[in-house]
């Protein structure tokens, strides 16, 4: 499914270079290079801060909570996403309310936000899922009209754009991840908040060092979540090469929808970029017709699959006390039966692009 040593390999040299530069600085938490990284993500999502902390799920915790997100809040989201999204809303004490999503995109409906807003709801948490925008402009303006917070969870779009607009440029903040398998990886965990409300900012860099300010003095109560100077300096070395990988992504995508299209759409429905969206397929996701028979026939022929996301979190026994149940969200339940995310990391040769659809044409050709 993905490849991680080749990109490696391909950087290896500097890689160890910083990685030494690093350990003879004895600097390891906080240091210049994880400085650098939040200044250039910052400014490279059109924000005024960046905030490095210790993983995806923190940045999005950490980011509500510096909003003044609290217990008895409701935050609306979607059902069909990894769990951290509404995990981070349950551990800052918030309820998640899920909204459907649009069947076109995977992204939250946003026709469907206002009937979910009740006088407790104090955010809304969007999902760029698989590296595409939500439709910001729609959920902004209920966001103004109601006057609620946006944290956008932007773990799988950094790079993506929405007419020009990068995550954390229209909602209140945006999260990254840099786990190992996102468009921007690390060896290991990281993540980041870019905002441009500097309270949020300030609030965020005190959350992520216990509470603390100054050294010492605690008025509230944080965690222990930076983002390492090890994994900051292996970033700085990679964020150069991000837009050129993401454009790799592109051509692969394009690749893929054009030679699948060739199939019947009522085997394989490729995605769709949206208007004004610059997509940059974290995942390519099709929705497929015999999903569980194409994906152990392509297992048989040496192709890894990936289903994102089997069980969509309404249903999730965790979440069993907010009252949902099988039925709730008809468009992420059928999401969960057909999605099917084929390889798509930039260093993808392509024969394997070739193999990978001849593959899948034989299977649909033994169907008809
Ligand atoms: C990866 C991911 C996260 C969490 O990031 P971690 O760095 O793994 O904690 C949150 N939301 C989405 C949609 C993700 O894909």
């Amino acid at each position: 499914m993905l490849d991680l040593s080749e990109q490696y390999h391909s950087m290896r040299g500097e890689v160890l270079e910083t990685i030494d530069n690093v350990l003879s600085s004895s600097q390891y938490i906080l240091g210049d290079h994880a400085k650098k990284l939040e200044d250039d993500l910052a400014h490279y999502s059109h924000t005024a801060y960046g905030i490095g902390v210790g993983n995806g799920s923190d940045a999005l915790h950490i980011a509500l909570q510096a909003a003044g997100i609290k217990e008895g809040d409701e935050v609306i989201t979607v059902p069909f996403t990894f769990f951290a999204t509404a995990g981070s809303i349950a551990r800052a004490g918030a309820a998640p309310v899920f909204v459907d999503i649009d069947p076109a995109t995977f992204n939250m409906d946003a026709a469907k936000i206002e009937q979910a807003v009740t006088d407790k709801t104090k955010a809304i948490m969007p999902v760029h899922l698989y590296g595409q925008m939500a439709d910001m402009k729609e959920i902004m303006d209920i966001a103004q009209k109601y006057n609620l917070i946006v944290i956008e969870d932007a773990a799988q779009a950094i790079g993506a754009e929405y007419y020009g607009k990068k995550p954390g440029e229209l909602g209140t903040a945006a999260a990254y991840s840099f786990f190992p398998t996102k468009n921007l990886g690390a060896y290991g965990d990281g993540g980041m908040i870019v905002t441009s409300d500097r309270a949020l900012a300030e609030k965020s860099r005190i959350l992520r060092v216990h509470g603390s300010k100054p050294k010492y003095f605690h008025h509230i109560l944080g965690y222990n979540s930076r983002l390492d100077e090890l994994q900051a300096a292996i970033l700085n070395v990679k964020f150069k090469k991000l837009n050129e990988f993401n454009s790799m992504r592109r051509a692969h995508a394009s690749y893929y929808t054009e030679h699948l299209n060739e199939l019947s759409p009522h085997y394989v429905k490729t995605p769709i970029e949206k208007e004004g969206n610059y997509h940059v397929y974290h995942q390519y996701t099709l929705r497929v017709e015999h999903r569980d028979e194409l994906q152990s026939y392509l297992k048989e022929k040496g192709i890894d699959s990936m289903v994102y996301y089997p069980i969509p979190l309404h249903v999730q026994p965790v979440f069993k006390s907010l009252g949902y149940q099988e039925g709730d969200f008809p468009e992420a339940e059928k999401a969960a039966k057909e999605v099917l995310s084929l390889p798509i990391y930039p260093e993808l040769a392509e024969e394997d692009l070739t193999y990978i659809v001849k593959t899948m044409k034989e299977f649909y050709h033994s169907k008809s």
